[in-house]
Order: C-alpha cells, then structure tokens, then sequence
C-alpha cells in the first residue's frame, strides 16, 4: 500500500487518469496540477498550483509521458494553465522525492544533473516497454487497416528493428498470416528472427529487400528508411514509422514519390489508454514500495 505517500501528478493526458484511480485504490494521498478542466472530479485527490509550498511535502512526482518539451513546460489535454518545471521548484521539494517520467530529454537530463533527486525514466525499462508493446501492437494494426486496401493475410510486410516493439509486432502480423521480414544488424537478431518463422535479413540489404514491400514498419530510432530505400519500393507500399520523433523515414521524399508515410507516435495512448495508464501505475507503485522499504531499511 502506498499509504501515507504524497504523490503530485502534474499534467498529462487520459492515461493520467486511470494513474490516479489506481493510485487512489492504492491510498497515496494525490495531489494533481493541470486538470482543472477535467469535467469529472477524484474523490480524495487534492487539485494544486505549481507554485504552493505543497511541494515541500512531495514523496513521489509524476510528469506526463514525454516529460517536458525543451524549455520545461509540461503540457496537459485538461487544462490551458502554462506550467514549467524548473530547477527552483524541483529543488523545493524532499531530498527522497522520486520523479517519473515516461522518456527523457536533454532538458530534463541536464535539469536532474543539477539537483539532487531521482529521476526515472519509465520507457527505458524492459518490462514497461514490453508491456507497452501490446497496446502499440494494437495500434499498429488498426493504422495498417486503416492505411491500405488490401488485407495483412498474405501481405509482405517488413519490420525493422527486432527490439520491444519490433519482436511484438512482428509477431502479431505473423501471427495474421501476412509474410513478415526483418530487417536487422545482429546475428542473434538474424537467428531469434529464424526461429520465430520469420525471414531476416541484414539492414545492409535493405535496399533489395525495399523492392518486395507491400508494408514497412519501422521501430529504428535513427534515418533508415531514406530516399534511396524508398525509390526502391514498389508504389502501393505503406510506410507506418513507430519510432519515436522525426521517426526514421524521409517523410518528404515518400510524399514526393507518392508513396503513403505516417509517422504514429504514442500509439498506447490513442488506442488504449486505460490498459497504458494502468501499466504506468503497477510500476510506479512497485518502485514506491520498494523506495519506501529501501528508507525504512536505512
Ligand atoms: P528497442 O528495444 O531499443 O529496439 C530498437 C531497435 O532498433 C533494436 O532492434 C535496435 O537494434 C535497432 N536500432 C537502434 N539503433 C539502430 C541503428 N543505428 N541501426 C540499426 N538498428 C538500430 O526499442 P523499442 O522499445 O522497441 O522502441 C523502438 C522505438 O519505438 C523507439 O523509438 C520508441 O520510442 C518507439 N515507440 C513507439 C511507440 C508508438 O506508439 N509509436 C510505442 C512504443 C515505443 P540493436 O539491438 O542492434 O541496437
């Protein structure tokens, strides 16, 4: 249980909420900044602005998915109120004070680096991210429908990346019937992809490999998908680039040659934000127990 913990939840969008209920259930005592257009409201959690002295009390800080942008600000779906963090304000509060956030960024990065407190990131954990892979999976699916005019069942579809969200995707579109390659640059890659009934190949030859695609789905975080790869490809292909911001495709050569390019960040969020939501509350509370027990122990 989780009672007797102060948590602030600042911001975010409906993943929050399903945060709040579990935390809720789990008795942190919660207090939230940027939901004040939220047309229904929490019973036991306490709304805030930034710039209370609450902060003091904090044992545990949670920031929206992607954090802040660059210049700190925290967005939210809930509310227009501008809210910052800052190395002011994150300094006010406890020593112990823990904040979660879903990816990093060299703001947050440099921002933590100064003040003493624990910043985690929750997406570079193997089992959030893995879990998260299921409702990205879901997601991937329905933009695949939704993109093309002819059915996954027997379709070629190439993956890119056989990391979290590449192994699960490649697995669910196999699991559809559609013929799915693997575009990777390890050979335990090569051999895992093998032994799932997949066909491999080496992100050398991605060019020929290019030339027999009916859909592309990149999970690589770095240009690889580029001009060269998409001139190759024949002209119905679809390109659904997963990775994360600008993704890994030239967006402006695909839309130059004709060929349909869609960057689909956040899928989780989009298709399944209770179930993402929920995912983030299990592990957020797990950590706190333990952070709690780890005090208790010192
Ligand atoms: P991951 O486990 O780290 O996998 C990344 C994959 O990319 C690995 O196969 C890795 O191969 C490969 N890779 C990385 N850099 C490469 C390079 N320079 N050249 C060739 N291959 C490279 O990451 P993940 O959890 O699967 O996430 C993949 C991306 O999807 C991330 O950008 C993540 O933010 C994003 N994502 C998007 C959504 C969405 O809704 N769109 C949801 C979840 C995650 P090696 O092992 O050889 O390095």
């Amino acid at each position: 249980m989780l009672t007797g913990l102060n948590v602030a939840i600042l911001g975010g969008d409906a993943r929050q909420i399903e945060m709040v209920r579990k935390l809720n259930e789990w008795d942190a005592t919660l207090h939230l900044a940027g939901f004040d257009q939220l047309d229904y409201g929490f019973t036991g959690a306490n709304h805030f602005d930034m710039d209370e002295d609450l902060v003091e009390k904090f044992d545990a800080v949670i920031l929206p998915v992607p954090g802040t942008d660059e210049s700190g600000k925290i967005d939210s779906i809930f509310s227009n109120q501008q809210m910052i963090l800052d190395e002011d304000w994150v300094a006010r509060t406890p020593e112990g004070c823990v904040f979660f956030t879903g990816i990093t960024n060299d703001y947050l990065n440099s921002l933590f680096q100064k003040v003493n407190r624990t910043l985690i990131p929750l997406f570079s954990r193997d089992d959030v991210a893995i879990y998260n892979s299921v409702p990205t999976v879901e997601g991937t699916i329905m933009m695949v429908i939704q993109n093309t005019d002819f059915t996954i069942h027997s379709a070629r579809v190439h993956v890119l990346g056989l990391g979290r969200v590449g192994m699960s995707v490649a697995r669910a579109f196999h699991g559809l019937g559609a013929k799915v390659h693997v575009g990777v640059r390890k050979s335990s890659h090569f051999a895992r992809a093998l032994e799932m009934g997949l066909s491999p190949f080496y992100l050398k030859d991605l060019k020929e490999a290019a030339g027999e695609c009916d859909i592309l789905i990149n999970t690589i975080p770095v240009p690889i998908v580029t001009a060269s790869i998409i001139q190759k490809m024949p002209g119905h292909t679809f390109i659904l680039d997963l990775a994360s911001k600008p993704g890994g495709t030239d967006f402006r050569y695909a839309e130059k040659r004709g060929i349909k390019a869609i960057l689909a960040p956040g899928l989780p969020g989009i298709v399944a934000p209770k179930s993402a939501g929920k995912i983030l509350a299990n592990v957020i509370s797990q950590i706190l127990m333990e952070h709690r027990k780890g005090e208790q122990q010192t």
